[in-house]
């Protein structure tokens, strides 16, 4: 096995017992009391792993509860409009999720007998899940033995390590290291190292439990900059193509908008060629549809 420039994978693998005892522990204390953490209904964890995709943990709360109390069964999801998801999903952003979720509640119908599946390679027949959100699902639901590699991880393993991971190498990290015990609380208790010690900028390497066994400790460059899982700067909203969208998509949550009106509602009035490739393109993606004139919410086709 390769060698890291800090820690050797062998080595940080050979540290799981004690790293696992004593994060299991801090997490019995300091986890945070999230409403997707109270189940493990298959359902729920899928819905909530889609929300917190893209978005944050704090907006996705109370519209998960909404969600769920709407559509608390694939069935009940499938059974519904697309329109009606897409006027519920303002607010979340990246409305290309909630077409994915109900294509997926629609397959899980069809094809599952309305139970979401538990195995990697069903999961991954979903659309709108990938790797991430099939693994998700198969501990956090299923409480199988697999890790997670979400931003918050991906930093981890990687100052853990003190080097940059390639993907593979990341993925293969977590796998090693999840708790035989409790890979559930294992994953939720790496996440909530990330999110409120282990911090992108300024972790509180003087407050953290499992400090003895990582190779970075906050001093030099931080190994996670360029590591697998770590997000990226995002681009710029202001002004951005998803910002025209996002206003679009919107404004048809209250109603049709007439086509010639588009270019305006996205704050486009001078830029028609731009305007008609993002109608365009959201029409392309099942989002909208266009009767008579006018633009409507949700896909024609289904
Ligand atoms: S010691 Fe610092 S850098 Fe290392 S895991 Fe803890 S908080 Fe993160």
């Amino acid at each position: 096995m390769a060698k890291t420039s800090g820690k050797s994978r062998v080595s940080l693998v050979a540290e799981r017992e004690v790293l696992n005892r004593t994060l299991l522990n801090w997490a019995a204390v300091f986890s945070r009391d999230l409403p997707w953490r109270t189940t493990r209904d298959p359902w729920s964890v899928l819905v909530s792993e889609v929300m917190l995709q893209q978005t944050q943990v704090s907006r996705v709360q109370p519209k998960y509860l909404e969600f769920l109390n709407l559509w608390p069964t694939p069935e009940h999801l499938a059974d519904s409009e697309l329109s009606d998801l897409l006027v519920f999903w303002v607010g979340l952003g990246y409305p290309r999720r909630a077409r994915n979720l109900h294509r997926a509640a629609r397959q899980i119908r069809d094809l599952h007998s309305g139970t979401v599946p538990s195995t990697f390679s069903d999961l991954m027949e979903l659309p709108g899940v990938g790797p991430y959100t099939a693994r998700a699902v198969m501990v956090f639901a299923f409480e199988m033995k697999v890790g997670v590699v979400d931003t918050n991880v991906g930093r981890l393993l990687a100052r853990w390590s003190g080097g940059a991971l390639q993907p593979r190498t990341a993925q293969q990290l977590a796998d090693a290291l999840v708790s035989p015990d409790d890979p559930w609380l294992w994953n939720q208790a790496l996440f909530d190292l990330g999110a409120l010690v282990c911090t992108r900028k300024n972790p509180k390497c003087f407050q953290c439990p499992v400090a003895s066994c990582c190779s970075w400790s906050g001093a030099g460059s931080d190994p996670a900059s360029d590591s697998a899982g770590v997000t990226k700067k995002q681009s710029k909203f202001q002004g951005s193509d998803r910002q025209a969208r996002g206003k679009l998509i919107q404004r048809l949550a209250v109603g049709p908008v007439a086509l010639v009106e588009a270019s305006a509602v996205m704050g486009l009035p001078d830029e028609a060629n731009r305007s008609d490739r993002l109608v365009q393109d959201l029409y392309s993606e099942g989002l909208i549809t266009i009767q008579d004139g006018f633009l409507l919410l949700g896909d024609s086709l289904q």
